[in-house]
């Protein structure tokens, strides 16, 4: 491991932006379309903050490579290299094909819809695109810009249950037929609309194990269905299946299984109603990397692998909507201390405030939206240094805007910082650059992509 990290290094070194291009094979292997394409890199729709902004396709190698040392090498070289000042990600798309890979392997009955709304970045979708995943789209947007990467409509499913009119005629207009209600009056809004949809009806599953409840905003509860689906029936709706999402951040596999025999249950309603469901939806949900005291995805795949087979035989067609499984991982983001404040009170240990320039109106959102809690950063020194056991002070870090509510952590322990050192965040794929904004005129931050998957 060693050794192919000082590979890395030399190799980054010796690397010549424009002219030594090792990844194209790579990446088109992939199905990505290489650089200069101006659809790839994806450049964010202009704001006042990123005019300037261009994306940069950083080489990979044509050996196995180790992809934490590729991720090392490739911030070493932005900060120390490059000198960049601005916050950037490193998206590594390898990781997303690993996580393909192993999702296929642990549930191979499931095909998996990727949730965009976790992170609607063009290189992702066309990486998934090009794996033959299916996507989760919630809005004309999203379904057109997977309809624009070439993807059939039928796989995609519309799996917002509340959807305006406008976007039930795009949806039809572009063929995506399969959807998700919840209720009667949205039964008949899209019958008005689409009365060749294949509706999914999505139930209530009790969240109460997740971190990110959803059930207070969707899904029907269990008792009610016999009514809706009769009303379906007099409508003329055709019912197709059953969704549901278990919410985000799972204590508990068994989360799965209870809102599998719920659906076991809704499917029978349906059948007893003349339909014929053909159709499983399991959501989303799955843990995009491991955290202590949250369960793992291997766990929650071993759960539902059996019951899937007991409960629903083989013609049924089972989906899920992964997002933060697909992305979270992906993504590491490194920002740069702008300014630091030390504070000293008396008879206390030292004390100080940083400032960074990338905070919860930007990338950090998923501390306000995904009840995200900031991780330990990996520190780079501005001068390169490297040190081990450093006293560690306590400290809080702040955004860069000028609203108080832009605050990071209020408390973390780290060695004292200077102004211009970096730090880096692992798993920042999910909820995050999906709803970034420029409030108060800060850029959002640059994307990076890299390859760690090499044949
Ligand atoms: C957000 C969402 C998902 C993805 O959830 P993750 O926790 O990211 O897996 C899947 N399905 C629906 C309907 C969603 O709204």
């Amino acid at each position: 491991m060693l050794k192919s990290a000082s590979r890395l290094r030399n190799a980054c070194s010796m690397m010549k932006f424009a002219t030594n291009f090792n990844s194209s094979k790579n990446f088109q292997r992939l199905g990505l379309p290489i650089s200069p394409d101006p659809n790839f890199p994806y450049i964010p729709p202009t704001s006042p903050g990123n005019i300037s902004k261009e994306p940069v396709i950083e080489p990979s190698f044509d050996f196995e490579v180790d992809p934490k040392a590729l991720l090392d090498s490739v911030i070493r070289h932005q900060i120390y290299q490059q000198k960049i000042e601005e916050p950037f990600y490193v998206a590594d798309l390898g990781d997303v094909v690993r996580k393909h890979n192993q999702w296929m392997t642990l549930l191979p009955r499931v095909k998996p819809y990727y949730a965009v709304k976790c992170n609607s970045d063009m290189a992702v979708l066309k990486t998934l695109a090009s794996l033959g995943t299916g996507f989760d789209c919630a809005s004309t947007e999203e379904i057109k810009a997977i309809i624009g990467l070439g993807v059939e409509p039928e796989n995609i499913i519309f799996a917002n249950p509340c959807k305006a009119k406008s976007n039930i005629r795009y949806a039809r207009d572009q063929y995506v037929n399969l959807m998700t209600a919840d209720c009667a009056d949205e039964l008949h809004k899209i019958h008005e609309i689409n009365p060749n949809a294949d509706v999914v009806i999505r139930i209530y599953a009790d969240d109460s194990k997740a971190v990110c409840r959803l059930g207070k905003k969707f899904g029907i509860p269990i008792d009610l269905v016999p009514e809706l689906v009769q009303e379906a029936k007099e409508i003329g709706v055709n019912i197709v299946g059953i969704s549901f999402h278990v919410g985000s951040g799972c204590t508990d596999a068994t989360a799965y299984s209870d809102a599998l025999l719920l659906a076991r249950k809704a499917f029978n309603d349906i059948e007893a109603a003349g339909y014929n469901p053909t159709l499983l939806d399991i959501g989303g949900g799955f843990p995009g990397y491991e955290q202590p005291g949250l369960v793992k995805f291997d766990e929650i795949a071993s759960v539902i692998r059996p019951v899937l087979d007991e409960l629903f035989p083989r013609n049924v067609k089972v989906i899920a909507e992964p997002g933060r499984y697909y992305v979270a991982s992906a993504f590491s983001l490194s920002v740069n201390v702008t300014s630091k404040k030390e504070i000293k009170k008396p008879s206390a240990e030292k004390m100080c405030m940083y400032y960074v320039n990338d905070g919860v109106y930007g990338s950090f959102n998923n501390i306000m939206f995904d009840h995200a809690v900031l991780p330990n950063p990996h520190i780079y020194r501005k001068d390169s240094r490297m040190e081990n056991n450093e006293n560690a002070y306590e400290c809080s870090i702040w955004g860069p805007t000028c609203d108080s509510m832009d605050c990071l952590t209020a408390k973390m322990m780290l060695p004292e910082l200077e102004i211009g050192d970096w730090l880096s965040f692992s798993n920042m794929g999910a909820y995050t650059v999906a709803a970034a904004s420029t409030f108060n005129g800060f850029a959002k931050a640059r994307l990076i992509y890299v390859n760690s998957e090499l044949e």
